[in-house]
């Protein structure tokens, strides 16, 4: 089937592939990684690659380190605030869908955390325009929500507020790794890795050098970024598994995919087949306009639950399947990650203009 799940969602065939062959003994290990002690050289090897070819792939700086970590986007929402709302104690949220609220809300059981912008007003269906003014200068950090997986709405370039010596905070669960970003722009990056990275149960951390090591004093041992970046991720037991599939997936991205730039390019070609499609559609409609659009996750709708529902019934029949919008904005929503290929869209899409002269 093509799978259009939100998360976790699909995984390259050339991965699955990949992790089968090696299921029952990785090289001459005559182990499976599974089986293997993370304080194994096998496996120091798997980590170290991974985080080599993650840095290549995402041109992280020197200046930069990268924690593989447990938890999930929704652990960083807590980690975030207690490792680095410690210097004024304040901090600003930009709120763009339920991720960036569930964030704001967890920051603020730590400090003074302000809302500088809000898209609620409109279901969150665009990015709202962050003016520096209303910035607080003495910040400890901004944070964004850069890839809305909900609502389909992302941060550009182009809108990335421009926060001054405020460092960004930016969760990326639902678009890292499919377009290049630059880095330098970010005080802290994190990424539930269950989207574009592997399987769930892994959490990437780009985090800043000089942010490290200043948490709050009864920050849990284990929530301090310091004690992950000290030990190398291996302070306790990482999520070996999964840090060996994004091992593999980062493999496949930098090889036959041909590196973030292409990967970037297919984005966008899978992403302008469908909205191009949806904006001549006259039974479906996309929920975003315009320059907002995610190239990840795309929603849309005909107005009508019941066809909605009839809709998701028979794409799953046809092998087209987790179609179903979030329950919050109901419709559908087609999260179209690297790992889809562009067959799954044109699927999609033809089997989308065929329902559409049924209904019409
Ligand atoms: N942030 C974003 C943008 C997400 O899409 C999600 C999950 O879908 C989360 C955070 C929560 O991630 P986790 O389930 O890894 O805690």
């Amino acid at each position: 089937v093509y799978n259009f799940s939100a998360g976790p969602s699909m995984l390259p065939e050339w991965v699955l592939e990949r992790a089968s062959s090696e299921m029952l003994c990785y090289g001459s290990s005559g182990q499976s990684v599974m089986e293997m002690s993370h304080r194994s050289s096998a496996f120091e090897q798997i980590i170290g690659d991974c985080e080599a070819s993650l840095r290549r792939a995402l041109s992280i700086p020197e200046g930069y380190r990268v924690l593989f970590l447990q938890g999930g986007a929704s652990s960083q929402f807590a980690m975030v605030p207690l490792n680095l709302l410690t210097r004024s104690g304040k901090a600003d949220y930009v709120i763009t869908g339920q991720w960036a609220k569930k964030a704001w809300q967890q920051g603020r059981v730590y400090g003074e955390c302000r809302v500088v912008a809000s898209s609620e007003d409109r279901t969150y269906s665009y990015i709202p325009q962050v003016d520096p003014a209303q910035l607080d200068p003495a910040a400890d950090y901004l944070h964004i929500c850069y890839n809305n997986t909900i609502y389909g709405t992302t941060f550009s370039p182009r809108t990335l507020p421009v926060s001054g010596s405020v460092p960004l905070v930016a969760d990326m669960s639902s678009s890292i790794l499919s377009e290049p970003v630059d880095i330098s722009r970010f005080g802290l990056i994190y990424a539930g890795a269950q989207k574009n990275m592997g399987p769930a149960g892994l959490t990437v951390v780009i985090i800043r050098e000089d942010l490290i090591g200043h948490a709050m004093e009864k920050t849990p041992i284990m929530f301090d970024y310091k004690t992950h970046a000290g030990a190398g991720s291996m302070y306790n037991t990482p999520p070996t598994y999964a840090i060996y599939i994004c091992k593999l997936v980062l493999d496949w991205l930098q090889g036959p995919m041909g590196g973030l730039e292409q990967m970037a390019q297919r984005n966008r070609e899978k992403a302008e087949l469908l909205y191009d499609y949806l904006d001549q559609s006259r039974l479906f409609s996309p929920t975003v306009q315009g320059e907002d659009r995610s190239l990840m996750n795309v929603p849309f709708v005909t107005g009508d639950p019941a066809l909605d529902a009839a809709f998701v019934k028979e794409a799953e029949q046809a092998g087209l399947v987790n179609l179903k919008g979030h329950r919050s904005v109901g419709g559908m929503r087609a999260s179209i990650y690297n790992a889809m290929p562009i067959e799954g869209v044109k699927k999609l899409v033809a089997f989308m203009q065929a329902f559409e002269s049924d209904h019409r």
